[in-house]
Formats: C-alpha cells, structure tokens, sequence
C-alpha cells in the first residue's frame, strides 16, 4: 500500500520534472533561431564562410581568414548566435559588413560592436544602425589576407552593398548578395527601378562563374517554385529543386548557390531587358 502511493508521487515527481526540461527546451528553441543548422563552407585553404540562421528565415555569415583566423561578419541579426560561433572557435572579429538597413539585417550591429570595441561598422547607407566606416562601390577592405570589395546595388534600398569576397590572389570568390540576389530569386524595388536591378544583375552575372553565392534570407523552395511558374521545362530548376527540398528536410541551408547556376535558373538573372525585368517582378509580387 505504502509503496504503491509513494510509486505514484516518484511518477509524479519525475513526469513533472521531464515536462519543466521539455518545456525549458521549448523555450531555448524558441528563443535561438534553428530554422537552419549552422553549416560551414571552405574556399580552399583562404578563408571559411560560416552559416548562421537568425530570425525566422535570415541568414548571417561569419567570414574567416584562414591564415590569422581575423573574422568578418554580414548582417549579424543574432548577436548572441554569433558570440557562441566566434567563443567556439577562437575569431579575431574585426568588422561588420551590412547589406543594407533594414532592421532584420542591421538591428544586431549595435550589440556586436559593444561586445567587441574597437571593430568597424561598415555599410553604404547613413541608415545603418551603428554605421562607422561608410562605403561606395569600388571600396576595398581586408580581413586578415581575404579581400572584400564592395558592390553597390541600388534598388531594394538606395545603400545596398554586396560583398565579393575572394583570397589574396582572386582566387575563390564568394559574395555576399543581402536583399539584391537571392538563391533564384531577388529583392523587392523598395527603393529603386527595374532598370536598377537589370544593372545590379548585369553586374553580379559578370563576377566570376564559380562564385559562391550567400543571400540575405531562405527563400530558395518559394523562388524555385515561382521559377517553374514562368520556365516549367527548366532542368536546372527542377534539379535545383530537388536538392533544395533535400536540404530543407534536413534543416541545411540550400545556399550557397554559384553565379553560373544563378544564370541557369533564375528568372531575374535570365531577362533580356528593363521591361522583362520590370513584368518578372510583378509576377513575382502577385504569385503566392
Ligand atoms: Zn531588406
């Protein structure tokens, strides 16, 4: 009798300390993002792209340079996540590279610079929280022996910069596209026209064929899906599909894509004129 009753409270006492952990869990999974694992990519022996989720759906990247582990990072949405990154693994960050000032890119500069002083800010648009090294199109930095140079994009907002990342000879690039080029997609027109984001992606498509490609959000199954609306018979599209829903299922970040398979199957890099540009993208805003 005695031993049945105390059975009973055990199995209360435990089944309620495994709801509070589970609910802790909860909690701590609510709080981090986790819509994408963190995953990192090696440009050969230059520098490593870490991939980093912040928000519902916005990527951040921890660029490191291999020879001094001196660090960079885009877009830190999600101050803590990048804390526990470079904790981990031992980065000299020295700066911020912001895309553009939109809050969901921007709203983590202010946190991170006051976690690590003396780091700069740098951006194209007085808009940027925190901004302290303002850039324009042309600009280079270094981080470490890696070379960033900057590419203005106007249109999605006024100050748009991306980011062409390569190693100290050129040699394998990345860039860092924000809210201009997404993986088969791009960003609204905000701020600019369809002729703008016809040069932006003239420009883009003219950078180096195996350039790695690392967008502002995951957007890629939506953008896939809106591809095969206006190309259906696109092999490459459906190819990309199949692996973008691969990934997902996985929690991996489709992401990075290259400029060449940009040009394959994004519908935004593959119009021929400003007014091709200006139809895609209404038919973008108006699919669901
Ligand atoms: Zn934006």
């Amino acid at each position: 009798m005695f031993r049945s009753a105390y059975q009973k409270t055990s199995d209360y006492f435990w089944g309620a300390l495994w709801l509070g952990r589970a609910y802790t869990q909860y909690r701590v999974l609510r709080m981090s993002s986790t819509h994408t694992k963190p995953t990192v990519v090696k440009h050969a022996d230059n520098f490593t792209v870490t991939i980093l989720p912040a928000l519902d759906d916005n990527f951040m990247y921890v660029i490191t340079d291999t020879a001094t582990k001196e660090a960079a990072v885009v877009d830190p949405a999600d101050p803590e996540n990048v804390k526990s990154e470079l904790d981990k693994n031992g980065q000299k960050l020295k700066a911020i590279l912001t895309t553009h000032h939109h809050w969901d890119h921007a709203c983590g500069n202010g946190k991170v610079q006051a976690t690590y002083p003396g780091i700069q800010v740098v951006g194209g648009d007085e808009r940027v929280d925190s901004l302290d090294h303002h850039v324009k199109d042309g600009d280079t930095l270094m981080i470490g022996t890696t070379n960033v140079r900057c590419i203005a994009t106007p249109c999605h907002t006024k100050g748009h910069i991306c980011y062409f990342v390569t190693g100290k000879d050129g040699e394998t690039p990345a860039v860092f596209t924000g809210d201009t080029l997404f993986l088969c997609g791009c960003g609204k027109f905000f701020e600019g026209t369809a002729e703008q984001m016809f040069e932006n992606m003239r420009k883009l498509g003219s950078l180096p064929e195996e350039t790695k490609v690392y967008c502002g959000h995951e957007y890629s199954i939506q953008n896939l899906k809106f591809a095969l609306s206006v190309d259906a018979d696109n092999r490459h599209t459906q190819q990309k599909m199949q692996y973008a829903k691969q990934r997902r299922e996985e929690l991996l970040p489709v992401p990075p894509s290259t400029i060449q398979e940009e040009k394959q199957y994004n519908p935004f890099m593959r119009v021929k004129s400003v007014d091709e540009m200006a139809s895609m993208r209404e038919k973008k805003n108006s699919s669901k």
